[in-house]
């Protein structure tokens, strides 16, 4: 069995290892022209670090990353703390890092140099590309041994090739991204200042020297779904300009910034077809409120790489992945847009008796703020029977 994986992002790298632990052999393919300087910061939380440990990447991401104590919830106007949850010390000893991505990135990818996994850059596959067509040819095989797996993000073009296309569809909020220097300091965890109609949310990067910021509009209509278009700090500073704490100060520190709207695709009804199969956002791509999109693509790598090293054909390992993922999958991203309504809560009184009930949750049931997410944090994939 060999794969060739299209995308050399957290999904592909991830399963390039994966597929190595389970004895298959792969290559990627990337159309970027190198690993680039991602400007942005990610949070692994315990199921993606439960996979990166038995990758053995634990040591890098402990290394380079800051471990999250917990999550402050604050109101953005006053800066107020609603809530906080204690990782610390509800967490049950399972940690989540905050890393520059391009961290994130460097350490798979140097894992998967050293395992001789080869990956050619700049080269953009279309579904006229020779790769998708030597594909396609392969599918006739009667047992084909050579499979594709598209890694290749929210506008995939493999998902063309396994799913009906649809149109991504614009979900009503825009955001932006800015890594500034820590002029302040910050606490070792996230912060998320709820606003009304929009949201804030800070956490330390690279042993606190910089700040990772994501800014959450709601806004009626946008037009691309790049997420590299260069945005306004302007307008930014504009739009938060209510906002207090720290974002007044953080705001003045930022150099460039990116704006992009937020769009969601239906996940397909099946992940993959034939030789193909879709992993990580390719195959389901999720808002960003639950911080789980890179953590769910680690899974997908696992558990696919570990049906393709075991199971008698593609075709069974691809449905012993679907299977095992699907449910798992569908409930985090309907639980990430839930949260969002929290975060933006535009009614005066609606907005301070949510504020009221989650800080009285964080006084007297601390614990269930954290534990109630156990089923997201606790699962460790690596851990679960193939045909659970
Ligand atoms: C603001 C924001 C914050 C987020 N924060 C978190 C977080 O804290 N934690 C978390 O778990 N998730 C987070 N996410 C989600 C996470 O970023 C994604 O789920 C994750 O990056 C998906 O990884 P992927 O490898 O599937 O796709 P991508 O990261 O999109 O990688 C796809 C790769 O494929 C390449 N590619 C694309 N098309 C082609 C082609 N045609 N030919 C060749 N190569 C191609 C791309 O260049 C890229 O390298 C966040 C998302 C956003 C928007």
């Amino acid at each position: 069995m060999k794969a060739t994986i299209i995308g050399a992002g957290i999904a592909g790298l991830t399963a390039a290892l994966a597929l190595r632990h389970h004895g298959v052999v792969s290559s990627l393919v990337e159309q970027a022209p190198a690993f680039g300087d991602v400007g942005a910061g990610i949070q692994i939380s315990s199921n993606g670090m439960f996979v990166l440990k038995a990758l053995g990447l634990a040591p890098q991401i402990e290394a380079m990353g800051v471990r999250a104590r917990g999550v402050e919830l604050l109101d953005a106007n006053t800066a107020r703390k609603v809530a906080y949850v204690d990782l610390d010390r509800y967490s049950g000893g399972f940690s989540h890092y905050m890393l520059h991505r391009a961290d994130l990135i460097a350490a798979l990818a140097v894992a998967c140099h050293e395992n001789g996994i080869s990956c050619q850059f700049g080269l953009n596959v279309t579904p006229q590309s020779d790769i998708m067509e030597d594909s396609e040819a392969l599918t006739h095989s009667p047992e084909p041994s050579h499979v594709l797996i598209g890694a290749d993000g929210f506008n995939s073009v493999v998902r063309d090739k396994v799913a009906h296309s649809s149109l991504p569809e614009y979900t009503g909020y825009v955001a932006w991204r800015a890594i500034v220097p820590a002029v302040v300091p910050h606490f070792d965890g996230a912060r998320i200042y709820m606003g009304a109609n929009k949201h804030v949310v800070t956490y330390p990067l690279r042993q606190g020297r910089l700040i990772n910021m994501v800014f959450v509009e709601k806004r009626a209509s946008w037009a691309k779904s790049s997420w590299s278009s260069v945005g306004e700090k302007a307008t930014l500073c504009c739009v938060f300009e209510e906002f207090g704490g720290d974002i007044p100060t953080l705001l003045t520190e930022i150099d460039r910034v990116h704006e992009w709207g937020l769009f969601r695709r239906p996940v397909p009804d099946l992940w993959y077809k034939k030789n193909t199969v879709l992993v990580g956002d390719a195959a389901h791509s999720t808002l960003p409120f639950m911080a789980q999109g890179a953590n769910l693509a680690i899974e997908d790598a696992f558990v696919l790489a570990r049906a393709l090293g075991s199971a008698s054909s593609p075709a069974n390992a691809f449905a012993q992945y679907q299977a095992l993922r699907q449910a798992r999958v569908k409930k985090i991203l309907t639980e990430a847009e839930k949260n969002v309504w929290k975060y933006h809560l535009s009614q005066p009184a609606l907005r301070y008796g949510l504020h009221l009930g989650m800080s009285l949750l964080g006084q007297f049931l601390p614990a269930q703020l954290v534990r109630r997410l156990d089923w997201i944090y606790h699962y460790d994939v690596t851990q679960v029977p193939s045909d659970h």
